[in-house]
């Protein structure tokens, strides 16, 4: 079911023009700001400073001296979870705004967008929560001389890079917790979504964050990003985007030896027994390939069937399928928006083409769609695919069900786990043990049973394999961000170790 593109909705949108957050101040950079096109309705709806290196070196400098000089990294707990919450509530105060910012800019439907605003405000308060609890350790156990104590310390200064297709919610997995740490941040958001990160950035500064804590340059990857991931005063990078330029990444930083934390691609399986509660999985199946357009690192790309249930199973998901509203983003019963770029409606063409080529049945869909304007794939489910092809291995990154077929459960695991990623993976069944089985033999990062993307600030989500390194949410999630310093304290006099006489002296 398409949603005709309404051209009216956008007509009289004034393209907003943004500066970079750097030490405080607002700047522009020196070149041509960056223009967004709204892939939905093709007209330009933001611009952003193309920041340079130079940009980039002065927004770590600021955060470096941020932290080196207070008042953030010294601040109490409790004061940065005050201002923690102040940012939650400022947030959730101007929800409307960044919702219609990342539809436009993501070309995501507009009810979605403010479901993810609603998240990110529930994880900015367990980030808040957390800043009261950042604590370390002590040893009373080892010997009447020694107590030992181990800290937990704010990293310094962490670069956060994220990518486009969760503009809002993503960096809010990263900034509050390293916020709660007591680290300072130089951000870059996705030069194609940049927007509700920089109004984050308003609500920072007006939440009470100080100057040059959270520093934010826009511009694209090679330029600004390569800096914030190279660079000696750097501790940390967190970064989630593509498996490859995550692996970059690291090797940016090994340079200097920077912690990293990367959240990369997936290739997520939904593995289904013949005695699942089949409705309650058709849904899943749809939702779990077609939200965010398939753009999302957890999609639910790969439908690993019991051969008994595969034929009714792809009828009853292209049933549901044909049903799914794809177009105007800015359409409130919209379910599946604008894809990101032509360039990147190609490359998910392509993968349908090669598919077809190696003999792959289109159960549903397969085709781009014309809506008046913008760029739209339709919901696809390709039927018969094999493990070793493209579609079965590589995150296409839009719309597109591959479906595989398994006898045993061996076969359902060996299948599950033959790709490079492991971020998440779905088991359905009504029997317990098929479900336990599963879920400890998958190598994912989490496993849903009889549930799909389900999610929690309390949760830590990541990846196994080439979908990542560490993980972010729950409670460990703000330790991340620091590093262990041991106190090792002795008591009394100590027995020397060349000069036994000094020890006597002390004593
Ligand atoms: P991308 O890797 O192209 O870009 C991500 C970010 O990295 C952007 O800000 C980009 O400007 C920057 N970048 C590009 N080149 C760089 C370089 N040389 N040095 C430093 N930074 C550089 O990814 P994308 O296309 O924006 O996002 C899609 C990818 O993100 C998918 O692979 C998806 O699976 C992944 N993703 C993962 C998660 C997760 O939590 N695991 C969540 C969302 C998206």
């Amino acid at each position: 079911m398409t949603v005709l593109v309404n051209p009216r909705a956008l007509r009289d949108h004034k393209a907003r023009h943004f500066k970079m957050l750097i030490g405080g101040e607002w700047v522009s950079a020196s070149a041509d700001p960056i223009e967004r096109v709204a892939p939905s309705h093709g007209v330009v709806v933001s611009s952003f400073q193309a920041g340079s290196k130079a940009d980039a070196e002065r927004a770590i400098s600021a955060a470096r001296n941020a932290f080196d000089t207070g008042p953030w990294s010294r601040m109490t707990g409790s004061e940065r979870s005050r201002i923690l919450l102040k940012a939650a509530d400022l947030i959730a105060a101007r929800s409307e705004e960044l919702a219609y910012l990342d539809a436009i800019e993501a070309g995501k439907p507009i009810s979605q967008v403010k479901g993810e605003i609603a998240g990110s405000v529930d994880i900015w308060r367990y980030a808040a929560a957390l800043a009261r609890d950042l604590h370390g350790e002590s040893y009373n156990t080892l010997g009447e001389a020694t107590l030992g104590v181990v800290l937990r310390e704010a990293i310094g200064v962490v670069s956060i890079i994220t990518p486009w297709n969760f503009p809002f919610l993503i960096v809010g997995q990263k900034l509050p917790f390293a916020l709660a740490a007591g680290c300072t941040t130089v951000v870059k958001p996705s030069e194609l979504t940049s927007g509700s990160t920089l109004v984050l950035g308003e609500i920072l500064q007006e939440a009470g964050v100080p100057d040059g804590v959270v520093n934010i340059v826009t511009g694209t990857g090679p330029e600004v990003g390569a800096v914030m991931t190279s660079h000696p005063q750097v501790d940390m990078v967190s970064f989630t985007g593509s498996t490859g330029v995550g692996k970059l990444t690291m090797t940016n930083a090994a340079q200097t030896l920077k912690k990293v934390s990367l959240e990369l691609g997936g290739k997520n399986p939904q593995i289904v027994f013949p005695d699942a509660d089949l409705e309650a999985f058709i849904d899943a199946a749809v939702f779990g390939a077609y939200f965010n357009a398939g753009e999302c690192c957890n999609a639910g790309s790969r439908l690993i069937l019991h051969k008994s249930i595969a034929k009714d199973v792809v009828s009853r998901v292209s049933e549901l399928a044909r049903g799914v509203k794809v177009g105007d983003p800015l359409d409130p019963t919209t379910k599946v928006g604008a894809m990101i770029t032509p360039q990147h409606l190609e490359k998910v063409a392509a993968y349908i083409a090669g598919a077809k080529d190696k003999g792959v049945e289109v159960a549903h869909g397969g085709e781009t769609l014309d809506l008046g304007m913008g760029q739209f794939m339709a919901p696809t489910i390709l039927s018969g695919v094999t493990p070793d092809m493209a579609v079965a291995r590589e995150e296409v990154f839009g719309p597109v069900l591959s479906v595989l077929t398994f006898e045993t459960t061996a076969e359902a695991v060996e299948i599950a786990n033959s790709v490079d990623y492991g971020l998440s993976a779905g088991v359905w069944s009504r029997d317990f043990d098929t479900c336990l089985t599963i879920g400890r033999k998958v190598r994912a990062g989490t496993v849903w049973m009889n549930t799909f993307m389900d999610g929690a600030s309390e949760l830590p989500f990541g990846g196994y394999k080439q979908s990542g390194l560490g993980r972010e949410l729950g409670r460990h999630s703000v330790e991340d961000y620091t590093e262990t310093k041991t106190l090792n304290m002795h008591i009394g006099a100590r027995t020397g170790w060349w000069m036994p006489q000094a020890a006597d002296r002390r004593g």
